[in-house]
């Protein structure tokens, strides 16, 4: 069974590269040249994961992506997406994942490269689900299914993206201690062999989310606390009673 790889890239020679390389991978590709075409193909044949070009002619990729993650759909909510970006700058890169990506590439790039990203993602995806029977955790009223991939707020779903579970799912399993950006980055196993503290401003960014989607902010909200000068903690919430 080969898994299907969504593109959505305007430009055709980088389309069709793309669609080349990831065919030879052994994948089966479905590619749009449009953002409106590409959303509905995205919502119609439910892929594996998606490369998504950021400025494309009618939806853009943060358009697409906000859609996606909106969905009640848990499979296009929980989308792995990789988005290409032609701005090199920092900023938009953070921005990038604030709109919900779960990994990006900067133009102009290598197909090998994208075909080895595409590979190591569904790679983890797939122990993900078959890693069996996994346990339940609960804290108040914060729950995680690691085996639906599924958080509850409240009774309330959190839609998070792939890193984000990956990040609070570590978080609970060692409530209470702090972690290193340079360690959480090893649970998003973002390839970190360039600048690393570029990349560990991206767990900053991965954090702001989770914070937001389980609504908190700032440095004292709730679930996720700011250690100064390490980084990150799960903090249980008070349970009256009985936890
Ligand atoms: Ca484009």
């Amino acid at each position: 069974m080969s898994m299907t790889i969504l593109v959505i890239e305007d430009e055709p020679q980088i389309r069709k590269v793309m669609e080349g390389y990831l065919r030879q991978a052994g994948y089966q590709v479905l590619s749009a040249a449009d953002g409106v075409t590409g959303l509905a193909l995205a919502q119609q044949e439910k892929p594996a994961l998606l490369v998504l070009d950021l400025m494309l002619p009618g939806l853009d990729g943060w358009e697409i992506t906000r859609r996606l993650r909106s969905s009640s759909d848990p499979a296009l909510a929980s989308l792995y997406i990789i988005m290409l970006t032609a701005r090199v700058e920092e900023t938009e890169r953070i921005v990038g994942l604030e709109m919900g990506a779960d990994d990006y590439v900067t133009k102009p790039f290598s197909p090998r490269e994208l075909v080895a990203r595409v590979r190591a993602a569904l790679r983890r995806l797939e122990t993900q689900t078959n890693r069996g029977p996994v346990q339940v955790l609960v804290f108040g009223k914060l729950r995680l299914d690691p085996t639906y991939r599924t958080i509850r707020l409240a009774d309330e779903v959190v839609e998070l993206t792939s890193t984000e579970f990956d990040l609070l799912h570590y978080f609970m399993r060692h409530p209470g201690r702090p972690f290193t950006r340079a360690e959480l980055l090893d649970v998003t196993q973002e390839d970190a062999s360039g600048d690393l503290s570029a990349y560990e401003r991206t767990i900053d960014a991965h954090v702001k989310n989770l914070r937001q989607k389980l609504g908190g902010a700032g440095r004292h909200s709730r679930f996720i606390e700011t250690v100064h000068g390490v980084g990150y903690r799960f903090v249980p919430p008070m349970t009256s009673g009985a936890a």
